[in-house]
């Protein structure tokens, strides 16, 4: 089946907000720090996060780009950092990566709603190149720095089993020796009890050169994301 999006979400033109107006967000927040949230709730710890300073990458982002989905929520899905788009909009995956994700499990008969999304970075890191913002991987500073967000979720959350999208979710979840081209698609088993597995990020699909490699790997992206379909029919 034909992939519907095809747009890198690094080619897309930014509508940012000017940097003065950015840098004076949040005053009362020092540098290196987050507001302490206030409890455990879903609503509490995105709250916290939208004033969130523990690194860099809020100053230039739009806005911090939280989880989104039911506390109820039986799929726990980890991306790797907001796009263009989910920075403008304040949602995660609702870019062309997040497209993919969505026709991989529509045509899996997987519905959105049972599952929870974030990401394990939650602000948008770019280069400036002319109107466009290209996206930067971020570095392993940011990476420790945002974690204590994806930990709270991911306590805040009861969901059954979790699902890695990309290298930095996986590593952020199984540790920094996880070799994700090796075992993606493989259920592992996390300290809490929990089921997990990972699989590569939806924009690894997007990035493939010619339609033949593209449907490849998303054949391979939606073979991985079937294990899903084994809790599905549980219930
Ligand atoms: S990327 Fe994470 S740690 Fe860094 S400022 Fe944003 S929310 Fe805070």
């Amino acid at each position: 089946m034909a992939t519907r999006a095809s747009t890198p979400t690094s080619t897309t033109r930014t509508r940012a907000p000017s940097t003065r107006r950015r840098e004076k967000r949040f005053p009362d927040v020092p540098e290196g720090t987050a507001p302490e949230p206030a409890g455990t709730s879903l609503r509490a710890l995105r709250e916290a996060a939208a004033a969130c300073k523990r690194c860099d990458l809020w100053r230039p982002a739009t806005q911090t780009v939280f989880g989104e989905g039911s506390p109820k929520a039986r799929i726990f899905v980890i991306g790797e950092q907001p796009g263009d788009r989910e920075d403008m909009a304040g949602e995660p995956f609702v870019g062309p990566a997040g497209r993919i994700f969505d026709q991989a499990i529509e045509d899996l008969g997987l519905d959105r709603k049972s599952m929870y999304v974030t990401n394990a970075v939650k602000h948008f890191k770019f280069e400036p190149r002319g109107k466009r913002r290209i996206h930067k991987q971020p570095n392993p500073a940011e990476q420790k720095a945002c974690h204590v967000w994806l930990e709270r979720e991911l306590k805040a959350v009861k969901a059954e089993v979790v699902v890695c999208l990309g290298a930095i979710a996986a590593k952020a979840v199984f540790g920094s020796k996880f070799a994700l081209m090796k075992q993606h698609g493989e259920w592992q088993e996390l300290p809490d009890g929990r089921r997990a597995f990972a699989t590569m990020h939806p924009s690894w699909v997007l990035r493939q050169r010619g339609d033949a490699d593209r449907e490849a790997a998303f054949r391979t992206f939606r073979a991985d994301l079937a294990l899903l379909t084994e809790l599905e029919r549980r219930h």
